[in-house]
């Protein structure tokens, strides 16, 4: 048996028919930018987040570079964002003429530590980004608490969460901005890149939609500084559209896979992160092992794929150079080391996940 670690073409196979009439409509009425699709699915997205306004971008990367932009972010400075995230916060960060500085994560769920992180914040700190690493939302009682306590803003990098929820707010309601994005492997994906900001702060909003288009406050007229083309298209918003109402459904299905790997898989060198609860979307399925490399090729051998998620942590990338040799974050460290990731998505059958979790226990290390 050959277990994929992902098929979209399953995964749309359920919206196909809802795709294409999509398509047709955005065709025939010949509007293909910022349009009626795109403020429909705003409307649909602030709703389903529940917050007040939802401005979609081109990408989740830009989403999170120009939440730190209309937030005010400006270049010098710091802000605190996690290293276990595959550079994505950083490269926002740095776009914005801003130095990464990095909290470690917590031991069991790998997302943002509160006390580390009150422990890297200083005068010259702007903003925290926190990701809801792997579809569960980290602790974001505590972790408003010490964002608060310096009068920081915080921004949930929510590209892995959408849905996750904690008891009535989901991702992108917990912070001052919440940034998504829909690319097609994300639990709610386009078939294309798309992304955007969700807040509940009007004139956020507003610098939002001037920044992702010129910096635009009326046709023409440049008012804001920082602008650039960010848009998402009629096309993927209509996608889109068709595709939330199903978001809950699936997310259910993925929980309920990473459920049966933490409940069944019995083997001593292998370890699941904990599944289950609505604070989780299970965007990915990861267990550890300190004999990582080789539980990978075992499975591959079983026709079982996986990846890792993610081997290099930010302040280790070729690009941070000599700032980030200084770093040490020994969680973070161990983790990118030991992470893999088995096959999670909605149309995965049981048959093939009983395979999965029947490979791992008769691995003989
Ligand atoms: C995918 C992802 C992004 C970036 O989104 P793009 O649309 O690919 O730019 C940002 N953060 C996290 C956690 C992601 O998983």
């Amino acid at each position: 048996m050959q277990v994929p670690l992902n098929d979209l073409r399953r995964t749309t196979a359920t919206v196909a028919d809802s795709r294409r009439a999509a398509f047709s409509r955005v065709l025939e009425r010949g509007s293909f930018v910022l349009g009626p699709e795109v403020d429909g699915f705003e409307r649909e997205f602030a709703a389903y987040c529940g917050v007040a306004h939802c401005v979609t971008v081109g990408n989740g990367s830009d989403a999170l570079e120009l939440a730190l932009r209309a937030l005010g972010v400006e270049p010098g400075g710091e802000v605190a964002t996690v290293a276990n995230a595959a550079m994505y916060s950083t490269l926002a960060i740095i776009n914005c003429g801003v130095t990464p500085i990095y909290a470690d994560v917590e031991e069991s769920t790998l997302t943002m530590s509160p006390s580390s992180l009150a422990g890297v914040l200083s005068e010259r700190t702007s903003a925290v980004i926190v990701t809801h690493l792997y579809g569960r939302l980290a602790d974001m009682q505590a972790l408003r608490a010490v964002a608060r306590s310096r009068n920081l803003p915080l921004i949930e990098d929510c590209a892995q969460a959408h849905g996750a929820h904690l008891s009535a707010r989901r991702a992108g309601s917990l912070g001052e901005a919440g940034c998504f994005s829909f690319y097609p492997t994300k639990n709610l994906g386009a078939l294309g890149d798309g992304g955007a900001i969700t807040t509940n702060d009007r004139a956020l909003a507003e610098r939002l939609r001037s920044l992702r288009q010129y910096g635009w406050d009326r046709k023409y007229h440049v008012a804001i500084d920082g602008g650039r083309n960010s848009r998402l298209d009629e096309m993927q918003a209509a996608f889109l559209r068709t595709h939330l109402p199903h978001l809950d459904i699936q997310n259910a299905r993925r929980r309920a896979i990473a459920c049966a790997y933490a409940d069944r898989i019995r083997h001593p060198l292998i370890r699941p992160l904990p599944a289950g609860g609505e604070e989780s979307v299970a965007h990915l399925a990861v267990v550890r092992s300190a004999q990582r490399d080789a539980l990978r090729i075992h499975l591959e051998r079983h026709g079982v794929a996986t990846d890792i998620h993610y081997p290099i942590p930010d302040h280790r990338q070729p690009v941070m150079e000599d700032q980030g040799r200084r770093i040490s974050l020994p969680v973070t460290e161990r983790a990118c080391a030991e992470v893999l990731s088995l096959p999670c998505f909605p149309a995965l059958e049981d048959a093939e996940l009983d395979h999965v979790i029947t490979t791992c226990n008769t691995w003989v290390a």
